[in-house]
């Protein structure tokens, strides 16, 4: 059914970069076979879900939404996709993205931009806008996102679907294509809280191929999931999540999320995190910074793309030439952006300094969670914005991620769920909700109350 869907909407979304028809079909019949057996079946056996083109599959092509990587097929699955495997999900393709995750549209895909199911001429989000819109169409139940800056949440907010950034090291990043690793977190994507959370609880978990995985349970997601409650929670409101930029109708949305939690028995408190303001700019540092190392390894030598490779140039102009005509703008702009920051003379200025913010920041998470169990925020200030409308203005893009943007540089965890629709333009708006790191759970018990 979801195949037949794929093929009956997927020409004009286009969430979908690769599908895989025969092996998802193998897999569904795989799954029939075990169950025909009296064979045990894994926790989501049969559930179609959609991938982020991130994440290795041994089967399947990865491009990361990037010409330097068309036509790789990787000789490994991720942790992720080995983990999905063994719970018998059926695997039905690769999402679209923007390139290497960096942006918020989905238009710096390099295979064209994804429309966002709401309203075709929109964006669905990014860089994740293929994994939203696929769920926001019913082309899958479940999918896989990632999220350095905002890239499971902001889409998820966009496109009225759910979306979390689990806890930095919750979920294995081997076998996910680096953008900034020590930002970096798969996490799962649903149309609803319990959904996410089942497959929150498949994916999540510690892996010795990731030396940065938590070894340690995974909070309880699902018992949380089915326990929706926030009879005497302590919920925050912080100030830097306000002001200029918020559109109206989100404003009032929010606004009545939060009567809504103080009626089921939450206590509002307002916060001061000042520290959030200087987030944006630390990000745009460590970000670009940690890309312009983790890419240099698309060298032409030893994946995908390879240009001018005739014999007479030197290794050297092989590369330069490939990484010319394989990375598009804001990739390159990253990595001219990173290669600066970090060079000597300047790190302490840029970098070093990024770095002192990032830890100002926590330190605000940390005195905030002293006085409050959960925060909550708008996951944007805005709702979906027309295609091409930012794609010439960096500045404007970014500022889609303002409100996610902290729970990353702290490394906790975060959930955006659909919270109503502007009334100025009947678009989705989403409800943002930060845990510390490793309450994860708490998003679910929180979500599962207001969803
Ligand atoms: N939009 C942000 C960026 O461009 C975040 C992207 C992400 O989370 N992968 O970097």
């Amino acid at each position: 059914a979801h195949l037949a869907r794929i093929d009956a909407v997927d020409e004009k979304v286009h969430a979908f970069l690769h599908v895989d028809r025969e092996g998802a079909l193998a897999q569904a019949r795989a799954v029939d076979a075990k169950k025909a057996a009296g064979e045990k079946l894994g926790p989501l056996a049969g559930v179609p879900l959609a991938l982020k083109d991130i994440f290795t599959t041994q089967d399947m092509p990865t491009t990361v939404g990037s010409k330097i990587l068309e036509g790789w097929i990787p000789p490994y699955d991720a942790t992720l996709t080995r983990k999905l495997k063994a719970a018998d999900v059926v695997i039905l393709g690769k999402t679209n993205m923007d390139e290497f995750a960096m942006g918020s549209s989905t238009e710096n895909s390099a295979y064209g931009p994804t429309g966002n199911p709401w309203d075709l001429t929109r964006i669905p989000g990014g860089s994740g806008g293929g994994s939203s819109a696929a769920l926001a169409s019913y082309e899958a139940p479940l999918a896989i996102g990632t999220d350095t800056g905002g890239s499971i949440r902001q889409p998820a907010a966009v496109t009225g679907t759910v979306g979390v950034k689990p806890t930095y090291g919750g979920v294995s990043r081997y076998g996910m294509v680096a953008f900034s690793s020590s930002l970096d977190q798969g996490g799962p994507c649903a149309r609803t809280v319990l959904d996410a959370a089942l497959l929150h609880e498949v994916i999540a978990g510690h892996d010795p191929m990731d030396s940065t995985s938590i070894d340690a349970p995974v909070p309880p997601v699902v018992e949380a999931a089915l326990g929706g409650s926030v009879e005497g929670m302590r919920v925050g409101v912080v100030k830097q999540f306000a002001g200029e930029g918020y559109q109206a109708g989100v404003v009032q949305r929010f606004n009545e999320s939060v009567e809504l939690l103080k009626s089921l028995g939450a206590t509002v408190v307002e916060l001061d995190c000042p520290s959030f303001d200087l987030a944006l700019s630390a990000y745009y540092l460590i970000a670009p910074s940690e890309c312009s190392s983790n890419l240099a390894r698309f060298d032409a030598m030893r994946y995908g793309l390879r240009v001018g490779d005739d014999g007479t140039r030197s290794a050297e102009d092989v590369t330069a030439l490939t990484r010319e005509a394989g990375f598009g703008d804001e990739v390159k702009r990253r990595v001219i952006l990173g290669t600066y920051a970090l060079s000597s003379g300047y790190y302490d200025a840029y970098y070093g300094s990024a770095q002192k913010v990032r830890t100002l920041i926590t330190q605000d998470f940390e005195k905030a969670f002293e006085k409050v169990d959960v925060i909550v925020s708008p996951t944007t200030p805005t709702t979906a914005f027309p295609i091409g409308e930012r794609a010439d203005d960096p500045m404007a893009m970014y500022l889609a991620d303002l409100c996610t943007i902290p729970t990353n540089l702290a490394g906790n965890s975060a959930m955006s769920l659909p919270c109503g629709l502007a009334p100025e333009d009947g678009l989705p708006v989403g409800l943002q909700i930060i845990a510390p790191a490793m309450k994860d759970d708490r998003l679910y018990k929180v979500g599962a109350a207001v969803e």
